[in-house]
């Protein structure tokens, strides 16, 4: 069996080129050996349209996961909170499918519920209000018909005025609520969950209706680059190799 690749929270950007790096390091290396590579959330820090391919970073990243694609590897791609726009333009270009906001996926046998992660932030009320408005496909599509000095200014203006809330909001209200964790268990019916957006790299282990049931949060890349891979040994997380 070849391995199942997870990534999230890249948080790709011309600012950091060092995950950029890391980025072209993976896609060179072990995601070419991956069966399945599933990216949940956030790849871009920032997303206000798809014709960001014109972009040369964004352009190449494209061109990188289709590289990986072209060898044979299935991506799967699940928008996060900071590219909720990302559409099938991009997919196309990288190969990849564009998956709904929740999917459940078989890993080696086991059902396995991914997504970005940020709809089980149940405490952040606020976050959840905009999320609503967000993941609104009028809105989205009266949004994307702006033009793009106008997107660009609403994107740096909302990203100005997430900064100030985080900033006040205390670090449980940024973590995931329990009860939706066990909801996102019960109503999938499955026993794994595979998420990021947190920025918590962690397995927890918890028993729901009486099913041993485990969550592995994914890494972000701010560091350097993660990815959680599950082979016949089960799920692990790994280093992108330094240069
Ligand atoms: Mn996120």
């Amino acid at each position: 069996m070849k391995p199942t690749l997870f990534v999230s929270d890249l948080h790709l950007s011309t600012k950091r080129p060092a995950q950029l790096a890391a980025f072209h390091r993976f896609c060179a290396g072990p995601a070419r050996a991956a069966g399945e590579l599933y990216i949940l959330g956030d790849l871009f820090d920032s997303w206000i349209g798809d014709d960001q391919l014109e972009e040369p970073m964004v352009a190449g990243v494209a061109a990188a996961l289709a590289e990986v694609a072209a060898t044979g590897v299935k991506i799967g791609i699940i928008v996060g909170n900071r590219d909720f726009l990302l559409r099938e333009r991009f997919a196309v270009a990288a190969g990849a499918t564009l998956l709904p906001e929740q999917q459940v996926v078989d890993i080696g046998g086991v059902p396995t519920l991914i997504m970005h992660g940020d709809e089980l932030c149940t405490s952040d009320v606020g976050y959840q209000r905009w999320r609503r408005i967000a993941h609104n496909r009028r809105w989205q599509n009266g949004f994307l018909a702006l033009p793009w000095a106008f997107r660009r200014a609403f994107a740096k203006w909302l990203r100005g005025k997430s900064m100030a809330t985080v900033a006040r909001k205390s670090n449980a209200i940024m973590d995931v609520e329990a009860a939706a964790v066990e909801a996102a268990f019960r109503a999938a019916g499955v026993s794994r969950i595979v998420h990021g957006h947190t920025h918590r790299p962690a397995r927890h282990h918890s028993i729901v209706d009486g099913r041993d049931c485990e969550r592995f949060v994914l890494s972000d890349w701010y560091d350097r680059g993660s990815y959680l891979q599950f082979d016949a040994a089960g799920g692990h997380t790994h280093d992108v190799p330094a240069d």
